[in-house]
């Protein structure tokens, strides 16, 4: 492992890191035999657009004189796009022209209008940029509300782009802001971190070396653009490394999840990322005959990232697609956050995934202690943890107590602690916070530049970054560390009427000045009229037997209610809140004999 680190390090070269994406562009639009290209893929795997680097850069460079004459340089732009090849030329012509872009997802429904509009206020942008078949949405919200209202909308598909306006690329300070990444919104209100030029070549520049990309790669990726995952690892990694790029909407994959597997396999595709619920909807969504014909043994790489990894949907992905040319040492577990622009620890290529097998009774008192691999089936599968990689070349990574702010001893949990040239410039417009979570020292230790604190709990088990969950998610009970997604697990496994990866695990106060714990679980479509008896009593049991742990209250809900980011991501503390104040259509609850003796 720290061969490979330093491996990373040597090839992590001044040059590599030097210019800004545009340059980047601009030079892959020089080379007459460069490979880059991107392929867009419509919801039947078809391709819908295809573009080269020249062509690309003709058109950003064109939008760019748009965003000349619409806005000032530095300006935040506002990228409201469905997926489509325009969000890239509207991200690069921020980028060409030196204006901040401020990528967010279209509302899908009406009521998701709020998060549009808080990031439209909270980035300032006096101009919008949409496209992707979006341009009758944006009349309603603009009469919907006096932000989106106040708002210089252009849609790039109807745009008269001449190119004789076009304008030429703009220099810019490396150390200048160029795009403000909203985060999931997972914890709390998205925040707007502002990444900088040398922050992006930095990070890719790592991930390029990590993971072994040059131009005779090809990306496949069906992730939102708007999110740090989907865009920087998704679609800009391709022009820093000259690669060509295949892409698909986030839906043409949640619906047809062989989509994605058979793009690897016709455009022989090496080089991909997902978070675990992604491997899992394979698994279970994939049927025996949509297998037949797909070949994934191109992969070099198929990254595992950006929520906690369940080594059991690793497992079962590697034995169902193992036939069908996945290698096991393909996938390659990740940890990153917007903060600190996107990767910081990484599993190189051609290296198995690390599993640890953790002692319960250790990791609940806050220590890592190494339990002997389980013989036994039905031991609790939280003990089995996944490493996520080693640091990035050049990132230093601390585990520290939250609370006393100094470094643990080498078996201890703690918050993740990140160091070096990925960490972000701040939170935009929030001093206060940037000041908490930025550039924090470590007690009792003498480092001008201070830490990145992640709000994420981990260790290091030989090397690798292994992350426990999050600070604020964490249900603490009589003094022991209980994480919600153990137990979210544990339920769900327990009957198969309950939705996988659709449960919500928070901790509330009791009336006794205690803790107690509840779990909001969605029911499977076809379930919502059973008798929910056997469910809470197999939910409650196998929750006590695996985790020795009561639950106060289960809280069986309709399907699709569990609250989510944009991103898919349980947003538990806002689960809470919703079921205090009666806000989740609830079909049954139970409450624990305890709880109704009070
Ligand atoms: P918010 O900060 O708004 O609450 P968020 O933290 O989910 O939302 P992102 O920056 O998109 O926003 O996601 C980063 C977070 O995702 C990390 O802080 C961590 O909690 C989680 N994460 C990323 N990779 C992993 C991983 N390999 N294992 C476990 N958790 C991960
Ligand atoms: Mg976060």
């Amino acid at each position: 492992m720290a061969e490979a680190a330093a491996t990373g390090a040597a090839a992590v070269t001044a040059a590599a890191q030097a210019g800004t994406i545009a340059l980047r562009l601009e030079a892959l639009a020089r080379a007459p035999d460069g490979r880059w290209s991107i392929t867009f893929l419509d919801s039947h795997g078809a391709v819908a657009e295809h573009c080269t680097a020249a062509a690309l850069a003709a058109r950003v460079a064109a939008v760019a004189g748009v965003l000349e004459r619409e806005s000032a340089p530095g300006a935040p732009v506002l990228l409201v796009f469905q997926p489509c090849v325009d969000f890239l030329v509207a991200f690069l012509a921020c980028q060409w022209s030196g204006r901040l872009a401020v990528p967010i997802n279209p509302p899908r429904r009406h009521r998701l209008i709020a998060r549009l509009q808080a990031v439209a206020a909270d980035s300032g942008a006096k101009v919008a940029l949409t496209g992707g078949g979006v341009a009758e949405q944006v009349a309603h919200w603009r009469a919907d509300s006096t932000v989106l209202g106040a708002l210089r909308w252009h849609d790039l598909g109807g745009l008269d782009l001449d190119p004789a306006r076009a304008a030429p690329l703009r220099a810019v300070d490396p150390q200048a802001t160029c795009f403000i990444q909203y985060t999931s919104g997972s914890t709390a209100l998205p925040k707007g971190v502002e990444v900088s030029h040398a922050n992006l070549m930095a990070d890719m520049a790592r991930m390029e070396a990590a993971w072994g990309l040059s131009p005779a790669s090809t990306m496949v990726s069906w992730l939102p653009a708007f999110h740090d995952l989907g865009l920087i690892f998704g679609l800009l990694q391709t022009l820093f490394s000259g690669c060509p790029v295949v892409q698909m909407a986030p839906n043409s994959f949640l619906q047809r999840p062989v989509l994605w597997l058979d793009a690897i396999t016709r455009f022989r595709g090496t080089h991909t990322a997902a978070p675990s619920f992604a491997y899992d909807l394979c698994n279970r969504r994939i049927a025996p005959e949509q297998r037949e014909g797909l070949d994934l043994s191109s992969l070099v790489m198929a990254m595992n990232a950006a929520e906690p990894i369940d080594p059991q949907v690793m497992e079962t992905f590697t034995d169902t697609f193992g036939p069908y040319g996945f290698r096991r040492e393909t996938f390659a577990p990740a940890y990153g956050l917007a903060e600190s622009t996107l990767a910081v620890t990484a599993s190189p290529v051609g290296m198995a995934p690390r599993l640890f097998t953790l002692d319960p009774g250790a990791l609940e008192a806050g220590r890592i202690a190494l339990a002997p691999p389980s013989t036994t089936p039905s031991a609790p599968r939280r003990s089995v943890i996944a490493g996520c990689g080693a640091p990035l070349a050049d990132v230093p990574v601390a585990i520290v107590d939250p609370q006393t702010l100094r470094r643990l001893p080498p078996d201890g949990v703690g918050e993740v602690w990140v160091g070096g040239p990925t960490i972000a410039r701040g939170y935009w417009r929030r001093v206060e916070e940037s000041a908490a979570t930025f550039g924090v020292r470590i007690a009792g230790e003498d480092d001008p530049n201070g830490y990145l604190r992640t709000g994420d709990l981990g260790a290091m088990i030989d090397g690798e970054l292994c992350i426990t969950g999050r600070i604020k998610d964490l249900i603490i009970l009589s003094g022991a560390n209980h994480y919600p997604q153990d137990i979210e697990r544990v339920a769900q496994a327990a009957h198969p009427a309950l939705r996988i990866g659709s449960g919500a695990a928070f901790s509330v106060a009791d009336d006794h000045g205690g803790v107690q714990v509840v779990l909001v679980q969605e029911l499977e479509r076809t379930q919502r009229r059973a008798d929910p008896d056997p469910l809470f009593s197999a939910i409650s049991a196998a929750v006590w037997e695996n985790l020795e742990l009561q639950l106060a209250r289960i809280v069986l809900v309709e399907p699709g209610a569990v609250l989510r980011t944009s991103s898919g991501k349980i947003q538990r503390s806002a689960n809470g809140r919703a079921w205090r104040d009666g806000a989740l259509p609830v079909i049954a609850e139970w409450r624990s004999a305890r709880e109704r003796g009070r």
